[in-house]
């Protein structure tokens, strides 16, 4: 009786092993047809193909396993085949982390990005005019702070609401950048804005809203500044990345990703900060990653153990909003900080031991 046994499972070992042989064999023609589809650009799901090839494999099982079984044994090696397929897409793609695995690291000015050292960005939400600027540009500089934020095309919720000083602003950007020696970076919102970006800012900001615009996307591909392109509002990680290889396919290496929250049905906080988003993408991209504390929680109160949180995560920077009267501000005057809070935020996030200089 035992030995029966043993020869039994000697056979079964025997089959395993050849089962294993097979499934092999079949992944290699699965990786073949998937890039030839990643070639032609077709899906790799064809659910239509899947179910011939089920219905014909229940047609031909002789048994004993009943025919449900074996459709969902095969749709498990269907699934864990499209897994294969879709991990070699990634791999292939140009901000993948299996593509490069050293960081990208930004240059702009002398100032790198994405290196060993993190970074500090704040700045108005909107240029709202040249003192509003210069006023924080001084307190930035003071602060040895050397990026400098400020949207001048606002893609706002209402039209009726300020939409931003448009060209007037970049120049006011310029200038007062200029003057202080800081980097700046500004929001475009169309296509036709990428030269005037090039003359007056240094780095493109694509926004949340603008994530998926797909010919902003290509335009700033093109472009010869480095662009920092921010999450969308409801977008997934995958869908993020995506849009930031839409920037590389176009030749514009020069990029960077930054969180900014997602939209849940939290209330307490204007956005969900996604700490996870930071280490998943640093894990799978080779891209400077940043964290806007602002717009991802709309609040001026709890900016120092988030901005911790971001770093302790592994970001290379941090984003915040500034005006020297938030009051009065024209855009996102609930989250931005006066000028003595922002001190205050900036010496509670280099006593962290967090921020490397
Ligand atoms: C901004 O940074 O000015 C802005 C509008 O942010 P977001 O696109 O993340 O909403
Ligand atoms: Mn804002």
């Amino acid at each position: 009786m035992n030995t029966n046994l043993e020869e039994l499972r000697t056979k079964l070992d025997t089959v395993n092993k050849e089962l294993l042989r097979l499934l092999n064999e079949r992944a290699e023609v699965v990786q073949a047809i998937g890039e030839i589809k990643e070639k032609q650009g077709v899906p790799k799901f064809d659910p239509v193909r899947e179910r011939k090839m089920l219905d014909e494999l229940a047609e031909l099982n002789p048994g004993p396993f009943r025919d449900a079984s074996i459709k969902h044994i095969f749709k498990e090696i269907f699934k864990a085949s499209l897994n294969l397929q879709e991990e070699e897409h990634k791999r292939q793609l140009l901000v993948s982390r299996k593509k490069q695995p050293e960081n990208t690291v930004i240059d702009i000015k002398g100032t790198l990005i994405g290196g060993s050292a993190q970074v500090m960005i704040a700045g108005p939400c909107s240029v709202e005019s040249y003192e509003q600027l210069r006023t924080v540009a001084a307190a930035l500089k003071e602060a040895g702070i050397k990026i400098m934020r400020g949207g001048a095309f606002k893609p706002r919720t209402s039209p009726y609401d300020f939409q931003g000083l448009g060209v007037e602003g970049l120049k006011m950007l310029k200038e007062v950048a200029d003057e202080f020696g800081l980097v700046t970076i500004s929001e475009i919102v169309h296509p036709a804005h990428i030269e005037l970006a090039e003359q007056y800012i240094d780095v493109i900001q694509i926004g949340a809203r603008n994530m998926q615009n797909f010919e902003l996307l290509k335009a700033a591909g093109e472009a010869k500044i480095p662009v920092l392109l921010k999450r969308g509002i409801a977008a997934t990680l995958e869908e993020f990345v995506h849009a930031a290889e839409y920037i590389a396919v176009k030749g514009n290496s020069q990029l960077m990703l930054i969180e900014r929250g997602i939209r849940t049905y939290e209330k307490w906080t204007r956005n969900t900060l996604d700490i996870s988003a930071v280490p998943l993408l640093k894990q799978e991209t080779h891209l400077p990653v940043l964290v806007d504390v602002s717009h991802s929680t709309g609040r001026k109160d709890i900016l120092l153990p988030c901005a911790k949180a971001a770093l302790a995560a592994g970001a290379d920077g941090v984003m915040v909003e500034v005006h020297p009267d938030p009051q009065t501000a024209l855009s996102d005057a609930a989250q931005q900080l006066d000028i003595p809070q922002f001190q205050q935020l900036w010496d509670g996030i280099r006593k962290s031991g967090l921020f490397t200089e």
